[in-house]
């Protein structure tokens, strides 16, 4: 399959979005009663290009619970904070187990297998907490700079929920906290990572926010620097390896670029020097990830041919 001219870019995602909302299968997360309520037909998909152009499908205005894509902020932080001292206390080796596995943990001495995974994304919690003093405001500054829109905020009853609900992942920190790899209070670090998990972005705030990553570390939008080279091609590698969890390799295999999901159902993909695809819909398949936004970013990246192996 060819690339596809630029002028048939818009008609490529409508068609994929049709053909997305024939898709059935897939359940919406219901382990966080706040996410359970959402209506599970909605779908969207954006392609932002590092020229500027935005090609957008279905609801890519809807802001919707980004879960673990927030994970991605927080990891841009914490490298930028503390530099390679991070990556003594996480590593960087995909996981091959469930986002929210605790038995790896355990094995490896409460270091983390990468920041993808619930453990790692509460390890740079931790970070974060223990080196800003307000650690929130740093994420939504970094968040509302780089999606170029005030209009974000954190979803009061989602972020509710998940500390209601939160069992797993505060096993996961005392673990960490046991092994003496958790440094500040595990309640503060908990509340720091649900509230992340619980900021409502939509597609089109993702794709933009995002673009940096295809740009080696420049907005294209604004000019700004916001990250080095280097480590956009580190967060890059990460997210090959461990952004679709356990179902990295399939992805790695079927798609061939980076993406991040996370269990509102949002999937962003970030294409080296070209740009940021981002999909939604909330039902999931059995590893977290949205089936519809699955078959989406596969369907554009193959269609434009993006796999950058
Ligand atoms: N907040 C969710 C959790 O901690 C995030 C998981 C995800 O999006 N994969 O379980």
């Amino acid at each position: 399959q060819g690339i596809v001219a630029p002028d048939d870019i818009q008609a490529l995602c409508e068609s994929i979005l049709q053909q997305a909302q024939q898709v059935g299968g897939g359940k919406v997360a219901d382990y966080i009663p706040a996410l359970a309520c959402v209506e599970p037909e909605q779908c969207a998909l954006t392609l932002a290009t590092l020229d500027g152009k935005l090609y957008q499908a279905g609801a890519a205005q809807q802001a919707f619970s980004i879960q673990s894509v927030s994970k991605l902020y927080g990891l841009m932080l914490a490298m930028q904070r503390v530099g390679d001292e991070l990556w003594q206390r996480v590593q960087m080796e995909p996981s091959g187990q469930p986002f929210n596995s605790i038995v790896q943990l355990e094995w490896e001495k409460g270091i983390p297998r990468n920041p993808m995974i619930n453990a790692g994304a509460i390890l740079v919690s931790d970070v974060l907490v223990s080196h800003y003093s307000a650690s929130k405001n740093a994420v939504l500054s970094l968040v509302r700079q780089l999606a170029g829109s005030d209009d974000i905020f954190a979803d009061a009853d989602v972020h509710q929920s998940e500390l209601n609900h939160g069992s797993r992942n505060a096993a996961l920190a005392y673990l960490m906290k046991s092994f003496g790899n958790l440094h500040s209070d595990v309640g503060e670090v908990l509340d720091h990572y649900f509230w992340q998990c619980a900021l409502s972005m939509s597609c089109e705030q993702l794709a933009r926010s995002f673009a940096f990553l295809a740009n080696r570390g420049i907005c294209p939008f604004s000019g700004n620097s916001i990250a080095s080279h280097r480590d956009t091609q580190r967060i890059n590698a990460l997210l090959s390896t461990s952004g679709m969890y356990d179902q990295s390799g399939q992805f790695a295999f079927e798609v061939g670029i980076p993406a991040k999901s996370g269990v509102g159902g949002g999937i962003v993909a970030i294409v080296p020097d070209f740009g940021v695809l981002a999909a939604w819909s909330p039902p999931l398949n059995n590893y977290g990830n949205s089936t519809r936004g699955m078959y989406m970013i596969r369907e554009l990246a193959n269609r434009l041919g993006l796999s950058v192996y």
